[in-house]
């Protein structure tokens, strides 16, 4: 199952999209950054010092960018989308444009009440991209945001109970390499996924999370590619990226970064971007493609996933799926995240 808003015979005409759009060397993914201010108080991302007054600036309307584009997959994020009192608008509009995409919010969860999350979903979603980097506090006191754990543990189940797919993005850092498994296991007892990002101190320098335990790190790599096997849909990242988590730590991923290339990025005027953390080359109307880059400032999944070959086991996760339609991880850290 994809997401309960699509059918499996959809798979075809998403298929057929994904080939065309590989073959014409076209982004899959498209995220719209429907605002950078958000109200969140994260020490690795410094998107909430956003001056409010930005908010004049933020396009009324990403449809024009969907059709040009008619990628597989949109996501709405920031910034915290949720600030947005018109993102019901934003989503349908876009939807009308761009029929049968896959659509998803990332959000930091702090607004999402039982009644937002159904008009946004009645608005043409497929999913929730909620973050979660601890079951407890501690995720509260990362985000700045007192209760957030508690409120998105309590909200989540309810929204899964009324048809909607979630999944949590959560991002590996020093101090919780011994909760992912737990998250893990939280997400499928109450019906929703798990997308993982590692850390990096791209955005803002901040190094106080930078992982430094690498034997713990690969036991958990070993951990989740084991649950990976047994329960198929619950992790959305490919074995690969998971796999090759202790290599980039250890600096051994090399390769030129293909963000860009099967993900963009379109700011709240409209400019479009490689990756959530490279500055804004032109207008979406003026997107040529972006060239690899010798880039190894994060493994982002727009980085490591465009890395991740077509294996078996990609397919296995699309058999067991509850999440993204090629599983294609959707997910930016700190963008929204
Ligand atoms: S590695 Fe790629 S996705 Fe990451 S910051 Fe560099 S260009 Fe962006
Ligand atoms: S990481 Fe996300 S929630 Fe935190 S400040 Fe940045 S945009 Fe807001």
């Amino acid at each position: 199952m994809l997401s309960k808003r699509f059918k499996p015979w959809h798979l075809v005409p998403f298929s057929i999209r994904y080939a065309k759009l590989r073959f014409t060397r076209r982004p899959v993914l498209v995220h719209f950054e429907v605002t950078m201010r958000c109200n969140a108080r994260c020490d690795f991302c410094d998107y909430w010092k956003t001056d409010a007054g930005a908010k004049a600036t933020e396009l009324k309307s990403f449809a024009d960018a969907a059709r040009h584009f008619r990628p597989m997959m949109i996501t709405f994020t920031g910034g915290e989308p949720l600030l947005r009192p018109d993102l019901e608008e934003v989503i349908a509009a876009v939807g009308r444009a761009a029929p049968i995409t896959w659509m998803s919010v990332i959000t930091h969860g702090a607004m999402l009440t039982v009644p937002r999350a159904q008009s946004l979903w009645d608005a043409g979603l497929a999913q929730f991209a909620v973050s979660l980097d601890f079951l407890d506090e501690r995720h509260d006191e990362g985000r700045g945001i007192p209760g957030l754990a508690a409120k998105i543990l309590r909200t989540v189940p309810e929204l899964t109970a009324r048809g909607m797919t979630v999944r949590f993005n959560t991002v590996i850092k020093r101090e919780n390499l011994d909760d992912i498994l737990p998250i893990v296991r939280r997400a499928a007892a109450i019906g929703a996924g798990v997308n993982l990002s590692v850390y990096t101190d791209f955005k803002n320098g901040n190094r106080a999370h930078l992982i430094d335990d690498l034997p713990r790190l690969q036991a958990l790599v070993n951990e989740l590619l084991a649950y990976k096997r047994r329960n198929r849909g619950v992790i959305s990242n490919s074995d690969w990226y998971i796999e090759n988590i202790p290599a980039y730590l250890r600096g051994e991923i090399t390769e030129p970064c293909r963000s860009g290339e099967t993900t963009i990025h379109i700011d709240p005027v409209g400019m479009v971007r490689r990756c959530p953390d490279f500055p804004a080359d032109s207008h979406w109307s003026e997107y040529k493609g972006f060239a690899p880059i010798k880039c190894n400032a994060c493994y982002y999944a727009c980085r490591g996933e465009a890395q991740a070959p077509l294996t078996i086991s990609r397919f296995r996760d699309l058999a067991g799926s509850t999440t993204s339609p090629h599983g294609l991880a959707e997910t930016t850290p700190g963008a929204a995240s």
